[in-house]
């Protein structure tokens, strides 16, 4: 790579006349070379040799006065125009600025600003999580109104009342769910089928193919090599904020293939050859729910329903078994001296039992508890004991 550092030129606002890139005002008008002037490359403007020049090139761009707008090199303390100091001016934009370059009011505002960021991030991370919404006062009223009536009913259900119950008439209903043993098909290679499978059928088939050497053959190929074929020239400019230029310009060579004719290449010939394995045709026998049986009735003893199935030892396909039962009864009654019939199929919130039911007969008469709010708590038998 090649490195040279050349003089540019800027165009003079007020009278257009061309001016070279190290001067700071008009040769002609005498205008100052303000901010917003660019500065230009000429493509043939030759490179700076002079000592004094380079090091004046390299010293970084130059600073604008922010008092009377005129132009300083980078070296210069004061301003060139009023004499203010360089520590209240602002860099010119370049593209490359050393970086040992002395503070100015605009380089430290950038600094300043940087670390006002990395702070104000500090903190955002910091900050907590909202909070949540504070009830109003309307919502906090109505919470509590609820909870006063809550609070009565159970202090009103808290008091106990005695009764007498007769028992008028009794129901109940016993369910089965049933599972049935039914086969699901599938097929597989062999080596994939289940344990608890039932074998239906087997049969050979293709699996996979298998790549076998069929001995060498004799081919003409393409030859090719890599050749230069041309070259690519690269520039690059930077813009030095003093009305010169770094240019660096470097050349890569670039490469194809090109063709060399023929060549006569060995290669081994290959064909597929398939590979045969066992297929299998197989159930998978599994319980599955098929339905539930019901029987009920009134007055009378409960009964299981029958779940109709045949059942083999080892299980067979199409057997039937029990999965799961459930049992309901209900009760209804009078208190004694009242006309009203009410009925209950909980005892103190629980599902009454097959047991409690069957003491429970029509027409036998009952002491019974119940609550503030009228449930039937207990229900007690003639020797004292809740039944
Ligand atoms: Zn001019
Ligand atoms: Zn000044």
């Amino acid at each position: 790579m090649k490195t040279k550092i050349v003089e540019g030129y800027w165009i003079c606002p007020k009278c257009n006349t061309r001016c070279r890139g190290a001067d700071q005002d008009c040769d002609n008008c005498g205008a100052v070379r303000t901010a917003d002037v660019k500065f230009h490359l000429d493509k043939n403007a030759p490179a700076i040799s002079d000592e004094k020049d380079l090091a004046l090139a390299k010293a970084g761009p130059d600073w604008i006065c922010t008092f009377c707008g005129n132009t300083s090199p980078a070296g210069e303390e004061n301003c060139t125009g009023c004499g203010s100091l360089r520590s209240d001016g602002n860099w010119r934009p370049s593209d490359k600025k050393p970086d040992n370059l002395p503070e100015t009011a605009d380089s430290r505002e950038e600094r300043e600003k940087e670390a006002k960021i990395e702070t104000t991030a500090t903190l955002a991370a910091k900050k907590p999580a909202t909070p949540a919404r504070p009830l109003t006062r309307n919502e906090k009223l109505g919470c509590g109104a609820f909870l006063f009536v809550m609070l009565v009913l159970f202090i009103i259900n808290c008091f106990e009342k005695p009764g007498r119950i007769e028992i008028k008439q009794t129901f109940w209903e016993r369910t089965i769910e049933r599972e049935q043993l039914q086969a699901t098909r599938d097929s597989d290679w062999k080596n994939r089928v289940p344990k608890n499978a039932v074998v239906i059928a087997t049969s050979s088939e293709i699996r996979r193919y298998e790549k076998v050497s069929d001995g060498f053959e004799e081919v003409e190929e393409e030859d090719f090599e890599l050749a230069q074929v041309d070259t690519k020239e690269h520039e690059e400019t930077v813009d030095l904020g003093n009305g010169r230029f770094e240019v660096k310009t470097w050349s890569e060579p670039v490469y194809e293939k090109v063709s060399k004719g023929t060549k006569l290449v060995t290669r081994e010939k290959f064909r597929k050859e398939p590979v045969y394995d066992e297929k299998v045709v197989y159930d998978i026998l599994d319980w599955d729910y098929i339905d539930k049986v019901v029987a009920s009735g009134s007055n009378s003893p409960p009964q299981w329903p029958d779940i109709k199935g045949a059942r083999h030892d080892p299980p067979q396909k199409g057997d039937i078994k029990e999965y799961r039962r459930k049992e309901q009864y209900w009760i209804e009654a009078v208190m004694e001296g009242k006309n009203e019939v009410f009925d209950f199929d909980e005892l103190n919130f629980k599902p009454l039992t097959a047991e409690q039911f069957n003491q429970l007969q029509p027409g036998t008469k009952w002491d019974a508890v119940f609550s503030g709010l009228g449930l039937l708590l207990r229900i007690i038998r003639p020797d004292g004991k809740p039944l």
